[in-house]
């Protein structure tokens, strides 16, 4: 099965944030972008929807991902509530993933018409799941050296200058795309991530289609970060081929079959930290918990204001009936309880604690 976008750390701001809003407060901790750069058709929406556990991007092997579509996912508590919203198309909920990317396409011909033409304005999708964790994943054009179609001559430099403006932000995680069935001296994502990072703080590389290398290569030293050594490090993946999705091929049993190339692979026993998609949203949690970490001493200092505030309403109820006073003290220990865990989570001292 999937593995939910980040578990632990994350699903804790989640109820921390639950809290918050039920104490009235306007606090939210932003979590930061995760951009997806990389070539044309080096599986950067592929590697987004294996993340959410959906279907729902274009995707192929000509340029399909034309506008930033900059995807806002949201945790729902209510188990059976999944559906996406479109910012341009407000209050119309889409249960039917397929139907999300069929607007998705709708729009882009829209605004960079149906011949290729590429656009910077965003489409802003909301993703409403159980399965996700709050966070904002940005699925940007591939870069592409030729124009086609209606697009620019210039049609290079205006990509670029489209992903920089997404990476440039130091808050933002990017997510380095390279097939495995290329050279990486040569990938785009990583040479756009140095320019953007390059004290390489918040460049996670991803390296795809390890399953249709050249027959007796394989990708273990560049994993290890043998080629081109990067401090975060490197996630090897296989997502489904542009066959498995004409066969309609379900992304869990992508996730199967993706487990099993791996487990019988020999060459790429003891890199278990470094292979299969599972792998890459454990290490993006373990980044965003990083990034939690460093806003913990203004968040800290912001729950013990609220805990002032809900034991000064409480003082101030006198009279007031049992139940809303119990309330209050709940409340209270609530908080308290999650400062608590949340401090001793993101110091790593108890990584699996039970939140519930
Ligand atoms: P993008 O242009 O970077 O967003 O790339 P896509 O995600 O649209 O993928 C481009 C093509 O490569 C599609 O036909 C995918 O099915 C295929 N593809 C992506 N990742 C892999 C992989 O790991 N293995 C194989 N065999 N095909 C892949
Ligand atoms: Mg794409």
């Amino acid at each position: 099965a999937p593995v939910p976008l980040g578990s632990g750390v994350i699903s804790l701001v989640n109820r921390l944030q639950d809290i918050f809003s039920r104490v009235g407060s306007q606090t939210a901790i932003n979590l930061p972008q995760v951009a997806v750069v990389g070539s044309q058709s080096s599986g950067k929406s592929s590697v987004l929807e294996a993340l959410v556990g959906r279907d729902f991007l274009p995707r192929g092997n000509e340029i399909c991902t034309r506008r930033p579509l900059v995807l806002q996912l949201v945790r729902s508590a209510e188990s059976s509530d999944e559906y996406g919203e479109f910012l341009h198309l407000p209050g119309k909920r889409f249960y039917d993933f397929s139907d999300i990317r069929r607007e998705i396409q709708a729009e882009t011909d829209r605004e960079a018409g149906d011949n290729k033409g590429v656009s910077d304005r965003q489409i802003r999708l909301k993703i409403v799941s159980p399965n996700v964790l709050d966070m904002t994943l940005v699925d940007l054009p591939g870069i592409t050296k030729v124009p086609v179609g209606d697009q620019p001559s210039d049609i290079e430099a205006r990509i670029r200058t489209m992903i920089m403006s997404y990476i440039k932000e130091p808050s933002c995680l990017i997510l380095a795309v390279t097939p495995a069935n290329s050279d990486l001296a040569n990938s785009d994502a990583l040479q756009m991530a140095g320019v953007a990072d390059p004290d390489g703080n918040r460049t996670i590389g991803v390296i795809t289609k390890l399953d249709i290398m050249d027959r007796g290569t394989d990708a273990r030293n560049l994993l290890l970060g043998k080629i081109i050594p990067l401090r975060l490090g490197y996630v090897g993946v296989v997502n489904r081929s542009q066959e498995d999705i004409l066969l309609k091929h379900k992304i869990k049993d992508a996730l199967v079959a993706e487990e099993k190339f791996f487990r019988s692979r020999p060459v790429y026993s003891g890199l278990a930290d470094s292979c299969g998609i599972p792998q890459l949203a454990k290490k993006l949690n373990q980044i965003l918990a990083q990034h939690i970490k460093s806003v913990l001493p203004g968040l800290r200092a912001h729950i013990s204001s609220n805990l002032v505030a809900v034991a000064k309403e409480h003082a101030s109820y006198g009279e007031i009936t049992e139940s809303k006073a119990g309330q209050g003290a709940l409340l209270l220990n609530i908080l308290s309880k999650y400062c608590e865990a949340f401090s001793s989570m993101v110091e790593g001292k108890n990584e699996e604690m039970s939140t519930s």
